[in-house]
């Protein structure tokens, strides 16, 4: 599928790495599935702590092209749940973290705006109308990245530490042998191989896909969310909007809207949760009933959000933008996208063992609120997998 025609659009940003080519291996000490933030950074991690050692990444599509490189980049603190205990500082660790692995994300970190239609600060640089008037309530830590560079910067620290990349692998199945064995269907170059694939431990970095395999399905929720990027704004409009600071915002109440800049000066705007079609089918095109039902991906590729209940959200949310400030009045939207995200019980990550197996690990489910911290616990998941961590008690 090109990026340019996938049904769920395309972000302003863009990966600008691909894996160096290679054939599936019949045996590794560590496989990763899922190329998103989680699972590059739990494998450029382990290649990093344990040299010695074969990490290989199974992508069951192109990186990124999950939550990762369709995201909107806020990086904020702790959880959705809010602090966890043994989290720690989420975003000192994922400073830490891309410092570390020498990447250049555009990470900046001015704070973030709370927005709220009732007890504003009294020094409030916004004034936005939409549903009432939005107005700044108070800044935490925060900021925004740019994901196609973090997603891209991950992958180059991964390989070059070692790991192994592939993408177009989608893990099928996984045998609880000892070790378990991963059922791979590989698509590539106009051929499809299947293989089986032994590994020591997995890390199952799937987030809102393949929840029969990641044993989530029922006790979690995916939906599909929105975004829309605006062509450059003059620095006069910043002003008048009250985003000379460029600080990323959210709102504490409803109707939800976040946004943040992007470095051309055009805002991204996102809200409105659209339901993941549930269907199972393969993320191929394969037709549904050819495929174990107990471990297949939800249909979501299929799902085009040009059409249907996620056109009309598009346009609400076109209109609310329009409607914001009289600055915005006719600004152009230049992108439309969506992405997936993982909704959890108490809107708390899951990181815990498979209840089939001890050598797999599940980590997914930051609803919305996972891109500093998809990586801070993309670096503890690696440790677990070495053996030199524990789980967290929450997971
Ligand atoms: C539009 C949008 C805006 C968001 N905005 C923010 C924000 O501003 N701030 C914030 O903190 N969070 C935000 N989030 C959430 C954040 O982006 C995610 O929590 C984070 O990217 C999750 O990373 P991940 O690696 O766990 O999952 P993903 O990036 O979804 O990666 C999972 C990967 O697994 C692959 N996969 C699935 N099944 C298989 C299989 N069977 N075999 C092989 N591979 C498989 C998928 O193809 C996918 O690439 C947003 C999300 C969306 C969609």
């Amino acid at each position: 599928m090109s990026r340019q025609t996938h049904p769920w659009g395309v972000p302003p940003w863009s990966v600008d790495f691909r894996p160096a080519p290679g054939p599936l291996p019949d045996r590794v000490d560590f496989a990763i599935v899922g190329g998103g933030f989680t699972g590059l950074c739990a494998a450029a991690w382990l290649a990093r702590l344990a040299p010695k050692k074969s990490v290989l990444v199974l992508e069951a599509s192109a990186l990124g092209e999950g939550a990762s490189g369709r995201t909107g980049g806020l990086a904020l603190e702790d959880t959705a749940a809010g602090p966890l205990p043994g989290l720690g500082d989420v975003l000192a660790g994922y400073q830490k973290i891309l410092r570390t692995l020498r990447i250049d994300s555009g990470l900046e970190l001015p704070g973030v705006y709370e927005l709220g239609r009732a007890d504003p600060a009294k020094d409030s640089p916004i004034c936005w109308s939409d549903s009432g008037d939005l107005k700044v309530v108070r800044t935490v830590p925060g900021g925004a990245v740019d994901p196609g560079k973090v997603v891209a910067g991950l992958a180059r620290a991964a390989e070059k530490a070692g790991a192994h990349i592939i993408e177009h692998a989608e893990v099928q199945a996984i045998e609880s042998s000892d070790p378990p064995c991963l059922r791979v269907r590989r698509n590539g170059r106009g051929r499809v191989q299947q293989k089986n694939i032994r590994a020591s431990q997995i890390l199952l970095a799937v987030n809102a896909f393949s929840l029969e395999l990641s044993g989530l399905r029922g006790s979690t929720q995916p939906k599909l969310t929105l975004a829309m990027a605006t062509a450059p704004l003059s620095r006069a409009q910043l002003q008048a909007i009250g985003l000379s600071s460029r600080r990323p915002f959210y709102t504490v109440d409803l109707p939800y809207l976040w946004g943040r800049l992007l470095d051309s000066n055009g805002m991204v705007f996102g809200a409105g949760l659209v339901p993941a079609p549930t269907t199972i089918a393969s993320l191929f095109g394969k037709p549904a009933r050819k495929r174990s039902p107990r471990y297949a991906a939800p249909d979501l590729y299929r799902f085009d959000v040009r059409e249907g209940e996620a056109a009309e959200s598009f346009r609400w949310l076109e209109d609310r933008v329009h409607h914001l400030h009289p600055a915005l009045a006719s600004v152009r939207i230049t992108h439309r996208w969506a992405g997936p995200i993982l909704f959890t019980e108490g809107m708390r990550p899951v990181f815990r063992r498979h209840p089939r197996s001890k050598n797999v690990a599940v980590l997914a489910g930051y609803n919305g609120h996972g891109v500093a911290l998809s990586v801070y616990l993309g670096q503890w998941a690696a440790e677990v997998l070495l053996d030199c961590r524990s789980l967290p008690t929450w997971g």
